[in-house]
């Protein structure tokens, strides 16, 4: 069953399940004083390091959370509403995940001002709008590494020199795909996802330079250096460190296979007729292959897909209930109707070459016959525009 949905979840890698079930039974809480408690504080500290290593931060710098919606509502409303002294003002992209937009909208209601950076055809921030948009005020920045369901990837180094205030940046969709190292990037904050690297979900952390101070959202009992209440979640940040360890090692490797099936992909889907592609045509994460085919809708795909055991996405899925367009495709530029016809096709560590064949076999005649049945393209066939 070709599985072309790692945008939306991935298979947890074996060797992570092991160190998973490894600790799932242990009883230690890494609070406690007594010899149990030690050794659950050894496991999540070495995790933390593992973490660490993967994007060239100190352990210290790395706070454990529920995963990049936890992480990414950590650094925007705890950063704004430690640093609210000196300023209220706030920048987060146009094509940020809607646990961003949602906690930029959060601190409006709250005596916040935000703007939005724009971005162009292809998804890339506009630097001199952004560079226009910052004002004395502006305490912080929010930049997404690269987008999940347009696969853009953000030349962040660039957007330092401009962003003189705390940046934060969600690496969710670039980690273990592209090079993701904070020092490189000079990000303030960075959110992580464990799944996203093939760990196990409900787990990801915020990168968190030092000196740099953000109010806890989970209040408890200090946990995180104080950063994030409640007792740690030991067998899911063993699992983290464990696909961090993975993905330091393997990520290079993994990703020429994943450019490799990923521009076939494109390729062969661009062969459709009236079938464009969403997003950077060369800065591109290497797993995404994100299309849009006019005249039908991407839901049909979809489901005529899913009969030939093929697993894709319209777009996020965590947007997904709601039915509205993309804000990310809106942003892009695109007409509602063009953007209801996109489909993001993701790949992952288990995608085979087999799987884009087999996607190229069966995409063809399921789009001939969804568009048989589209009277706008049977319109367009009859000469009436
Ligand atoms: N940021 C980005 C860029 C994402 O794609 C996602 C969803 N995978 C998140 C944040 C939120 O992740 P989660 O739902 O695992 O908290």
């Amino acid at each position: 069953m070709p599985y072309l949905d790692y945008v939306a979840g991935s298979p947890v890698d074996e060797r992570v399940v092991e160190e998973i079930v490894k600790y799932f039974r242990h009883p230690g809480n890494p609070s406690s004083v007594h010899s149990l408690g030690l050794e659950a504080r050894n496991i999540i500290e070495e995790a933390r390091n593992r973490v660490a290593n993967l994007i060239n931060a100190d352990p210290s710098e790395i706070i454990f959370t529920s995963g990049a919606t936890e992480a990414n509502n950590l650094a925007i409303i705890g950063y704004a509403m430690r640093n609210k002294r000196r300023g209220t003002h706030i920048i987060v992209s146009a094509i940020e995940h809607i646990s961003v937009i949602n906690s930029a909208k959060f601190l409006m209601k709250n005596g916040f001002e935000v703007d939005y950076a724009p971005v162009d055809k292809f998804g890339k921030v506009r630097l001199d709008e952004l560079e226009n948009l910052i004002r004395d005020d502006t305490i912080l920045v929010s930049i997404q590494h690269a987008n999940p369901e347009i696969g853009t990837v953000q030349d962040i180094h660039e957007i330092r020199e401009i962003v003189r205030t705390t940046l934060h940046v969600d690496a969710t969709a670039s980690l273990g795909k592209i090079e993701v190292d904070v020092e490189r990037m000079g990000a303030d904050m960075l959110t992580l996802s464990s799944n996203d690297i093939y760990g196990p979900r409900g787990v990801g952390a915020l990168y968190l330079r030092k000196g740099v101070r953000v109010n806890p959202i989970v209040l408890g009992g200090g946990q995180e250096s104080g950063m994030r209440g409640g007792t740690e979640n030991v067998p899911g940040i063993a699992g983290f460190g464990k696909a961090a360890e993975i993905a330091k090692e393997e990520w290079k490797r993994e990703s020429e296979r994943l450019r490799e099936m990923r521009d076939r992909l494109i390729e062969g889907l661009l062969r459709i007729e009236d079938t464009f592609l969403n997003g950077h045509p060369e800065e591109r994460l290497p797993n995404n292959a994100s299309v849009r085919f006019s005249y039908i809708e991407g839901e049909s795909i979809l489901l005529s897909m899913d009969m030939e055991g093929i697993q894709a996405s319209t777009g996020s899925a965590c947007t997904s209930k709601t039915l509205q367009p993309s804000h990310v495709l809106m942003a892009i530029g695109l007409k509602h109707e063009e953007a209801h016809g996109s489909v993001v096709f993701s790949l992952g560590r288990w995608s085979r070459m087999e799987d884009v064949d087999y996607v190229l076999e069966k995409l063809p005649p399921i789009i001939e016959r969804l568009r048989m049945m589209s009277p706008l393209y049977m319109k367009k066939k009859s000469g009436g525009g």
